[in-house]
């Protein structure tokens, strides 16, 4: 299997750190970007104690110079971006009678922006390579939307439509340049910690508490969408645990 550069948002934690493990692993080239900058050092240090490569940037994805950045050390350490997962998110879920504006506009420029700058920083040097493949961290948000998550639900759907728009872009320009879609229902992570909400922290936390399954099980449908030949593209990925009904 060819060894591929794979930039990941997020990587700090969770699923975007079970994502650079596994594909160390597996014999990629990972390229970390989050905001806790300790974190990535000792993600960084585990893949590279196992023998694998990996470097780190702190980055912010509200921040569309700091993705230039991002993608630039890609290029400079490695050469070329081959893969650039769009996985930074947060999910401070509430009613909206409750009124968290703050919470609103900080998924909007995360969940949202950040996704569209992460895509500004790669896609060009992608086309220029005649080939790449962005994956972008949906949810079963993306697809149902239920009280509490309204927000987040929107911004989820709203990658979901970008994902879908970009795809046919991309494949209209037969610039071979692919784009995943990875929808995923609970997942044992540190999502929870932005909830602010009481009520809202006491229902999602007693249901992920019941259903959530691990970040690696995610990490696994992104090596899926990775693995495949150029000429087959994974379009969406739904990864609900098996107990998970909604
Ligand atoms: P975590 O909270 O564990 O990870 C979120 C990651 O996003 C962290 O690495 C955090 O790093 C990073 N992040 C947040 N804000 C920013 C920012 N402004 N700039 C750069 N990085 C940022 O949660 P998950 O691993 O669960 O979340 C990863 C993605 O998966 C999100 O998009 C989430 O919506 C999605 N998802 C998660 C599900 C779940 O049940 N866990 C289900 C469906 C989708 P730092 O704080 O260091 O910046």
């Amino acid at each position: 299997m060819k060894s591929k550069v794979v930039v990941i948002t997020g990587a700090s934690s969770g699923i975007g750190e079970a994502c650079a493990k596994l594909l160390a692993e597996k014999g990629h080239k990972i390229v970390m970007c989050a905001r806790r900058e300790e974190r990535l050092k000792e993600i960084a240090s585990s893949i590279r104690e196992k023998g694998g490569e990996a470097i780190y940037l702190k980055a912010d994805v509200t921040d569309i110079l700091q993705m230039e950045e991002v993608a630039q050390a890609a290029l400079t350490e490695f050469g070329r971006i081959d893969v650039w997962v769009n996985n930074a998110g947060l999910m401070p879920v509430s009613e909206i009678i409750k009124d968290k504006v703050d919470e609103w506009d900080r998924m909007v420029d995360v969940n949202i922006k950040g996704v569209l700058y992460g895509t500004h920083a790669c896609l060009k040097i992608m086309r220029e390579q005649k080939e790449g493949h962005i994956i972008n961290m949906g949810s079963v948000a993306g697809h149902v939307s239920n009280p509490g998550s309204a927000v987040y639900s929107a911004t989820k759907f709203a990658v979901r439509a970008l994902s879908d728009a970009l795809r046919k872009e991309e494949a209209q320009a037969k610039s071979g340049v692919r784009i995943t879609l990875i929808a995923p229902g609970a997942i044992d992570t540190e999502l929870l910690s932005t909830i602010t909400d009481p009520d809202a922290l006491q229902s999602t936390g007693s249901f992920y508490a019941s259903t959530a399954i691990p970040a690696l099980d995610v990490a696994k449908c992104v090596d899926f969408a990775i693995d495949m030949p150029p000429e087959a593209c994974v379009d969406e990925v739904i990864l609900r645990p098996t107990l998970q009904v909604h």
